[in-house]
Parts: structure tokens; C-alpha cells; sequence
């Protein structure tokens, strides 16, 4: 379970970072409003745990982005007041839950599992793009099993698939942060990746973009350019 947490005050995220990793939940943390957008709306996350009042970018502002994109990530929204007000604005612009503080770490822990336990929508769980169609409950991609690693790598090119992947990206999506991988692990996991979707059959490929990072290319898109 991965979750984007968005706070401001450093040492409570960092004693609630501490605490939920403990409850081995990963978690990518930033102080800000824009890299936190930036990251919600290139990651993927089980839950997003956002303050309100955030310097620049607010988290009502980060809800209403996503949810205007088409995100439907659950969200747990924080606030310093448990103002009414703030409540309603949070649900109004699509959290899943609002959380007082101060609150216990414990309470947030359950909101968040409660969250992720709740069936995602169908259309999520089949993901399609040109000849290839994943299916996130068995893992597979056109009957072909994939591991956990190659399975979230994926899943991560197919929600983004007009986007070129950096390797640091995809370093920190999928093996997240908290545990630093060797940097040739993305190309590693490329490499298996590509051996499956071969085998699925698929004219799509994951094209190396010099500098950049990796893309999906179907393969009549790669002929016409
Ligand atoms: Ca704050």
C-alpha cells in the first residue's frame, strides 16, 4: 500500500511518517502543494492524505485538480480547524474522509485502510492500450502473469500513456522512496517487462526516449514515424 501524504509542518509529518511506514504503509511525503499535485497526478497511489493549508497550492486546490482530471485516488483531507465549514468544502470537492487535528496516527492508519479496502471502480481494474488489456486483479496482461514489480510498472505506463516515464519516476513510484534501489532497477524491470508483453503477444513496445525516460509506442505508431 503506497500513499502521498501533503503536509507543511514537518515534524508532524515526519512522526506520522514514521508511524505509518511502521504499519507498512509506504509513503511519499512532500512540504509542497505543487510537487504534490505534480506527484498525485503522475503516481499511483492507494490514498492521498492532504493538509488543507498548505503554503502556496492548498489541498482543496490538489482535490479539485484531480477530481476535475478524473483522478478518483480516495483522499483523506486534514485540517488544523475542525471547522464545519472546512469539512463540507473538503466532501463538496470530492474527499473520501476529513480527519481534525490534532488526530491519532492510529485513527488515520484505519481511515486510510478502510479506504483502500473499498472496492476501485470496475473500469480501473482493466486498463487498455492499442492490443493490450491489463487486468489489476489476476495481474495479467492478455492471460500473461506479471510480477508485483512488473505489474505496478505497467499499470503506471498504461494510466499514463502519453507520458514519457524518467527512470527516477518510475524509481520512485514503484519502489518508492523509503527504500533506495539500485538505479539500474527500472531498466532491469524494463527489460522483463518487455519479455512479457512479447510473449502477451503484443505489438506494443516501451520505448527508450534518449534523456528522457520510457513510452508506450504501439508498433503501427513506431512504423509511421
Ligand atoms: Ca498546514
Amino acid at each position: 500500500m503506497r500513499i502521498l501524504y501533503v503536509e507543511d509542518e514537518i515534524r508532524l509529518a515526519e512522526a506520522v511518517t514514521y508511524l505509518l511506514k511502521k504499519a507498512d504503509i509506504a509513503v511519499d511525503h512532500t512540504t509542497s502543494g505543487s510537487e504534490g499535485l505534480d506527484w498525485a497526478l503522475h503516481g499511483t497511489y492507494d490514498c492521498l492524505v492532504l493538509d488543507i493549508m498548505l503554503p502556496e497550492v492548498s489541498g482543496l486546490e490538489i482535490l479539485r485538480a484531480l477530481r476535475e482530471q478524473g483522478n478518483t485516488t480516495p483522499v483523506i483531507m486534514l485540517s488544523a480547524l475542525s471547522q464545519v465549514d472546512d469539512k463540507v468544502k473538503a466532501l463538496e470537492a470530492g474527499a473520501d474522509d476529513y480527519l481534525a487535528k490534532p488526530f491519532k496516527t492510529a485513527e488515520l492508519i484505519a481511515r486510510i485502510k478502510a479506504l483502500c479496502r473499498r472496492p476501485p471502480l470496475q473500469a480501473e481494474r482493466l486498463l487498455t492500450f492499442a492490443d493490450l488489456c491489463y487486468d489489476a486483479d489476476n495481474r495479467t496482461v492478455n492471460g500473461v502473469t506479471l510480477t508485483a514489480k512488473e505489474a505496478e510498472l505497467l499499470e503506471h505506463f498504461l494510466r499514463h500513456p502519453d507520458q514519457t516515464q524518467s527512470k527516477a519516476h518510475l524509481l520512485a513510484y514503484v519502489w518508492g522512496s523509503e527504500t533506495p534501489a539500485p538505479d539500474n532497477y527500472v531498466e532491469v524491470y524494463i527489460s522483463y517487462l518487455r519479455k512479457k508483453l512479447r510473449a502477451a503477444g503484443s505489438a506494443v513496445q516501451i520505448r527508450a526516449v534518449r534523456g528522457l525516460g520510457y513510452k508506450l509506442i504501439w508498433e503501427q505508431d513506431a512504423a509511421a514515424d
